[in-house]
C-alpha cells in the first residue's frame, strides 16, 4: 500500500515499543490492560531493534499497520533524526519516547517523559505547589533532562541540580538557562536547604544498584520528594525522606502517565490512570 493512502477501515491498529533490551519493559502490559479494559481491537508489541536496524524498520513499521511505537534505550536520542515532525519538548530535551506514523507515511517524534512526571506529582500530591521553593534534582541523564523541562515549564522559580558527573549538569545548565543553579556532587546535601521539591533522576535506588545516600539534614519534613526509580517502589532514598516526615512519591505513576498520551493517540482513546492499572503492571 502507498504510504499516501488512507488506512482501510477494517485496519487493526499496531503499536508496540522498540528498546534494545526489550523483555524487561512494562509496556506491553501496560497498553495490554489498557486495550482489554476498552475492549480496543489492537495489539502492542514489544520488539528489540539493533541500532543498525532501526532506519530500516521505522520505514517498514507504518507499512505493517502499525500507527506507532514507543521508544526506549538505546534509541531515544537517534529517533529525532528519522522523525519528520519533532514537537518542541522532545526537541529542548534531546530524546523522544513516543512515535506517531501519519497516515501520509510522516513520522512525528514526542517525549511524554516530562509530562507523566508532573502528572504523577499532581496525582499522587494534589496540593503540590511547584512555586512553593525551590526545587532540587539529583541526575542529568536522559530522564533528568525531560524533568528539567517540566518542572521549568510548571513555573519553578530556581532549580537545583547536581551530578556525579558534573559536566552534564553543567551542559543541562547552558541548554535551559539561568534558572538552573549547578551543585557539586560532593556538596549535594547543601541542595536540598529550603527546597520544596526533591527528585532522585539516577539510577542509584534500582534493584541490584546502590543506594543514593545524601545527607538529608537540611531536608525540611515539608518538601515533596520523588524517585524516578520504581523497582522497589519506595526506594531507600524515599525511605529515608519519609523517616524525616517528607511526603513521598513513586516513580511507578510516571511511567504509566508517560504512556496515556501515546494511547490515544494511536487507539483514539484517553486512557484512565488508576490502582487497577498499578497493580496490572506491578503483576
Ligand atoms: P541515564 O541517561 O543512563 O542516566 C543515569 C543517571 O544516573 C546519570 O545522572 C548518572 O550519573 C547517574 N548514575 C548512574 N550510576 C551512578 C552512580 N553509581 N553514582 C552516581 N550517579 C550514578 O538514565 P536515565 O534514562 O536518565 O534513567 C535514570 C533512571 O530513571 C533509571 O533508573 C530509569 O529506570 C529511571 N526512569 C524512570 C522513568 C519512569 O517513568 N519512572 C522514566 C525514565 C527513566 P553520571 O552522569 O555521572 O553517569
Amino acid at each position: 500500500m502507498p504510504d499516501d493512502q488512507p488506512r482501510h477501515p477494517d485496519h487493526v491498529p499496531l503499536a508496540g515499543v522498540i528498546g534494545m533490551p526489550i523483555a524487561h519493559s512494562r509496556s506491553p502490559r501496560l497498553h495490554g490492560h489498557w486495550l482489554r479494559r476498552y475492549g480496543i481491537a489492537g495489539h502492542y508489541i514489544p520488539m528489540p531493534v539493533m541500532p543498525e536496524h532501526l532506519a530500516e524498520v521505522l520505514r517498514a513499521l507504518p507499512r505493517l499497520g502499525f500507527v506507532g511505537v514507543n521508544v526506549t534505550i538505546p534509541h531515544k536520542e537517534a529517533v529525532l533524526a528519522l522523525a519528520d515532525t519533532v514537537t518542541d519538548r522532545a526537541a529542548l530535551i534531546g530524546a523522544a519516547n513516543t512515535l506517531i506514523f501519519r497516515p501520509d507515511g510522516k513520522i512525528h517524534a514526542d517525549n511524554t517523559d516530562g509530562y507523566g512526571f508532573v502528572a504523577n506529582l499532581r496525582q499522587n500530591a494534589p496540593d503540590w505547589w511547584p512555586k512553593a521553593g525551590p526545587a532540587a534534582l539529583i541526575g542529568a541523564g536522559g530522564a533528568a533532562r525531560a524533568v528539567v523541562a517540566s518542572l521549568l515549564d510548571s513555573g519553578v522559580g530556581e532549580l537545583r541540580i547536581t551530578n556525579r558527573t558534573r559536566i552534564r549538569s553543567e551542559q543541562i545548565k547552558s541548554e535551559f538557562g539561568a534558572r538552573l543553579v549547578v551543585y557539586d556532587w560532593a556538596q549535594a546535601g547543601n541542595m536540598l536547604e529550603g527546597a520544596a521539591t526533591v527528585v532522585n533522576a539516577t539510577s542509584l535506588g534500582m534493584d541490584g544498584k546502590q543506594p543514593l545516600r545524601l545527607p538529608l539534614d537540611a531536608l525540611s519534613p515539608d518538601a515533596l520528594v520523588t524517585d524516578l526509580v520504581y523497582a522497589p517502589l519506595v526506594t531507600p532514598f524515599l525511605r529515608d525522606a519519609q523517616a524525616r516526615g517528607c511526603r513521598i512519591v513513586d516513580g511507578l505513576g510516571m511511567l504509566l502517565h508517560q504512556a496515556a498520551p501515546g494511547f490515544e493517540c494511536w487507539f483514539g482513546r484517553r486512557p484512565e490512570v488508576d490502582d487497577d492499572l498499578r497493580r496490572a503492571v506491578l503483576e
